[in-house]
């Protein structure tokens, strides 16, 4: 009995120590494997877009400060401004062709003696140190730097954001004769930022040296300045103070992993920014080891339960069984018996007994051998099971003898089936292995009387069968009422 309880604990324990162990293991690699993945972006993935971006972001954007730079230095340029600026179609026309040949969204000058705005399609107008949409100039006139960039509204198209690139024109003594330079829609600044971020698969984005945001793509945070992003702000001063560096900064719970790089001839900052977040297939491999695992421990659980069934169903077997005659062990009689009386005085229900021990036994196995013993008893068994309805049990008591339990039966009935035993042993045992035996069996029966013990009907019982052997053995005895008081 005990083992039933056992085993299931037993493969609870082991099914709890596999899901342990099989989840540890995967939770494991898969933090190891996204740790050494996320590294590996810090260290080699990152940086090796930043630089590709950068080069990428220096000839795509450097351009308009190179075509500027020497726009300024142009000898036509030059000659026009000192020649008075006399033939304003001439510098609209070159303009125009500087603003083709770049493929430019704006190409501009505006001179220092006249303020005039010269652009490819005209003059536009003179500009004034009182117009806030002119403030650029006198800025850039006054800055130290040779050039400086600027976002704005163009003045000949105002719907649309433009980079200008504002170029000193100075004469050989360094006097400045005016502002030029071309102008890139930042349409289109924003679509080279978008392609970056596609084809790199990070998010790309430009500050100035304050840390203001100049240049995003459409996936940006949304803040204007890196002081303003949470976990970003406490970066910031080293940020800016480096010429380049990798950072990592987390921000509601979400880790960033950031290459930075100033661009010097934009004095601003590139900033590629990765998104820490485990791999896709990573998480796929976890789940399809986590699918694994249950799968192993199912079956590995399974095989347990019905291996150790087996084992318990055969052990249970042979601790309840007899195993010459197939006959219930002693063992497992006793516990059964005392059951099947509560039962029946429970339900008032008549239960009989019935004793049966082979007549002369010892003499067949002294004169014919122990293994000619066995066979008899086996037949015996036999014939006193065909005898017996389901709901009986019958037992090896110990030797040649058999007890019999028969619920639900009167004393008379089971006489009846004694009498039907006692006879068919004796016809059907006649020869057994080419041996003449004329085996026989004495029989007592008894019936279950409801305030006794087990002991005590089984002594009646035993009395009956001592009767039997006593008048001569091969006959039916039933026990007498009174027998059990007595005892
Ligand atoms: P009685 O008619 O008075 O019952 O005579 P008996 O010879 O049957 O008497 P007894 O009960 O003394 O003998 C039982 C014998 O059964 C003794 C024992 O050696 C033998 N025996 C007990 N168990 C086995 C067994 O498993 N196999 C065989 N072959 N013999 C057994
Ligand atoms: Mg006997």
């Amino acid at each position: 009995m005990s083992l039933h309880l056992r085993k299931p604990s037993f493969v609870l324990i082991s099914g709890l120590l596999l899901s342990l162990a099989f989840t540890a293991i995967s939770l494991i690699s898969y933090y190891v494997a996204n740790q050494s993945l996320n590294q590996h972006i810090t260290t080699n993935t990152l940086p090796l877009t930043s630089d590709t971006i950068y080069s990428e972001v220096q000839r795509d954007l450097l351009q308009p400060v190179l075509v500027s730079s020497l726009m300024a230095q142009d000898t036509f340029v030059h000659d026009w401004i000192e020649e008075g600026e006399q033939n304003p179609e001439q510098m609209q026309r070159y303009l125009k062709a500087i603003q083709q040949r770049y493929d430019a969204f704006t190409a501009f000058f505006v001179s220092e003696y006249t303020h005039k705005y010269y652009h490819s399609t005209g003059i536009l107008k003179q500009v004034s140190d009182t117009l806030p949409a002119d403030r650029w100039y006198f800025h850039s006139r006054k800055a130290p730097e040779e050039f400086n960039i600027n976002l704005d509204l163009d003045t000949a198209n105002t719907s649309i954001t433009t980079l200008f690139v504002n170029h000193k024109v100075t004469d050989e003594q360094g006097k400045l004769l005016g502002i030029i330079g071309v102008g890139l829609a930042s349409t289109t600044i924003k679509e080279l930022i978008e392609t970056y971020q596609s084809r790199y698969g990070r998010q790309v984005y430009f500050i100035d040296a304050q840390g203001k945001v100049t240049m995003q793509g459409s996936q940006f945070s949304g803040a204007s300045d890196i002081h303003e992003v949470k976990g970003l702000q406490n970066i910031a001063p080293e940020i800016l103070s480096s010429p380049e560096g990798s950072y990592t900064y987390t921000n509601d719970n979400q880790t960033y992993l950031i290459k930075t790089r100033f661009i010097p001839e934009l004095s601003w900052y590139l900033i590629v920014q990765h998104t820490e977040q485990s791999e896709a297939r990573i998480t796929t491999t976890l789940w399809i080891n986590l699918t694994i695992s249950l799968a192993v421990i199912i079956i590995v659980l399974l095989l347990q339960h019905f291996t150790l069934g087996g084992y318990q169903r055969r052990l249970e077997y042979m601790a309840n069984t007899d195993p010459l005659t197939g006959a219930s062990s002693r063992h497992a009689f006793e516990m059964l018996f005392q059951q099947i009386l509560n039962f029946a005085k429970r339900q008032k229900h008549p239960v009989s007994t019935i004793l049966v021990d082979i007549d002369h036994f010892k003499t067949f196995n002294d004169n014919y051998g122990h293994l000619l013993g066995d066979t008899i008893l086996t037949n015996v068994a036999k014939v006193l099971t065909q005898n017996l309805r389901q709901a009986d049990t019958l037992c090896r008591w110990g030797g040649d003898e058999f007890f019999i339990v028969l619920p639900n039966c009167h004393q008379s009935n089971a006489l009846l089936i004694a009498e039907k035993m006692r006879q068919e042993i004796e016809e059907s045992l006649q020869v057994i292995n080419d041996q003449q035996l004329h085996v026989t069996a004495s029989f007592g029966v008894a019936e279950y009387s409801n305030d006794e013990t087990t002991v005590s009907l089984f002594n009646r019982t035993d009395l009956a069968l001592y009767r039997a052997k006593s008048k001569n053995r091969n006959q039916v005895e039933v026990a007498t009422e009174s027998a059990f008081k007595t005892v």
